[in-house]
């Protein structure tokens, strides 16, 4: 009896010894998908979550599971590697459902090379790579983003005149290079193209006003100018959520009326590549090649299949020379430079 009694005892504690063992494995592995550095929590206001993070080799404290209820099934990040200068500050956008309010933080692997704060806004600190993790609160989906601190050109080059059949290409090669650009879409076209619109813009992309009808703003009524505004800005926040962020009027044209209706920014270009004549994609890859330089508002068309091939070819030509293709409005930002609403802008040297 006495024996059995024994036996019974041995085998319940080799059992909680085993038992143990498997918990304490588990969490080493679930602590392990998280970076090194996550001392550096920023946006939490969650203490269970932050000690548990400090501390992964403190089993008292691993044990305490976080008590954030998961409701976030998938984050994706826009980009997969977001490459910028020492000092310069770029926004990561988190794409997630979250009904319940769960709630995410960010992470950066390395902060002395690149720090985010609660909003997903990277800073370079100096140059290098690093990793920057967003997740779900409870932790249990996450996405990264390699960050690249480097010395990087910016340039902003636009498309006009779409959306078009040859924008879902343009938008997907956009993403391939981690690049950005600014569409001034013509209003009409719009509801036909909603779904390429609203990849492109959470992909990062901007969007900008180029009329409804592609009308020739400085010969209509004040009246007409205005109805050209809103209608696009109706369709364009019907298809990505909100208003577009720039104007740039047809052929480039405007004058005081037109300015004083504009909401908004406007927006010239300070290289013309006329891809719009020279419809031949060697042509339109030669003129981006010559023309690209810091500071520059390219001009392209992406109702013609030869500009957005041309540009396509460009790509790894631009990536290569460390150029950084970002929207205007963060070309501007990055360069420190307000953009005022109804101002016609030309460039960003
Ligand atoms: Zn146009």
């Amino acid at each position: 009896m006495k024996k059995k009694f024994l036996k019974t005892l041995c085998l319940t504690a080799l059992g909680i010894f085993i038992c143990s063992t498997i918990t304490m494995a588990e969490e080493i592995t679930t602590s392990a998908v998280i970076p090194e550095t996550s001392t550096t929590v920023i946006s939490t206001t969650d203490t269970t979550v932050a000690s548990t993070t400090n501390t992964p080799t403190d089993t008292t404290i691993v044990k305490k599971k976080p008590k954030i209820k998961s409701t976030i099934k998938k984050i994706s990040l826009n980009k997969t590697v977001l490459r910028l200068n020492k000092k310069d500050s770029r926004s990561l956008k988190a794409l997630y459902t979250d009904k319940k309010k769960e709630g995410i933080i960010w992470v950066s692997k390395n902060p002395s090379i690149a720090k985010v704060n609660k909003k997903g806004i990277v800073t370079g600190k100096k140059k290098g790579t690093t990793y920057v993790y967003c997740m779900s609160k409870s932790k249990k989906v996450k996405a990264k983003c390699k960050v690249v601190v480097g010395n990087f050109k910016y340039m902003a080059v636009t498309f006009d005149d779409g959306p078009s059949p040859y924008t879902k290409k343009l938008v997907d090669s956009l993403k391939k290079y981690n690049y950005n650009s600014t569409f001034f879409v013509v209003g009409q076209y719009v509801t036909a193209k909603k779904s390429v619109l609203k990849e492109s813009f959470n992909n990062g992309n901007e969007i900008g006003s180029h009329s409804y009808d592609h009308a020739k703003l400085t010969s209509l009524s004040e009246s007409d100018i205005k109805s050209e505004f809103n209608k696009t800005k109706s369709v364009v926040k019907s298809a990505i959520g909100i208003y577009p962020t720039l104007i740039r009027p047809p052929y480039g044209s405007f004058n005081d009326t037109v300015s004083k209706l504009a909401d908004v920014p406007m927006i010239y270009w300070s290289v013309d590549t006329l891809d719009w004549k020279n419809r031949n994609v060697n042509y339109v890859y030669k003129e981006i090649i010559k023309s690209a330089d810091k500071g520059e508002i390219i001009l392209l068309h992406d109702s013609h299949p030869t500009s957005v091939d041309g540009f396509i070819k460009a790509l790894p030509e631009l990536n290569k020379k460390g150029y950084e293709l970002v929207t205007v409005s963060e070309l501007f930002k990055l360069n420190k430079k307000n953009l005022k609403p109804g101002t016609m802008y030309y460039n960003c040297y």
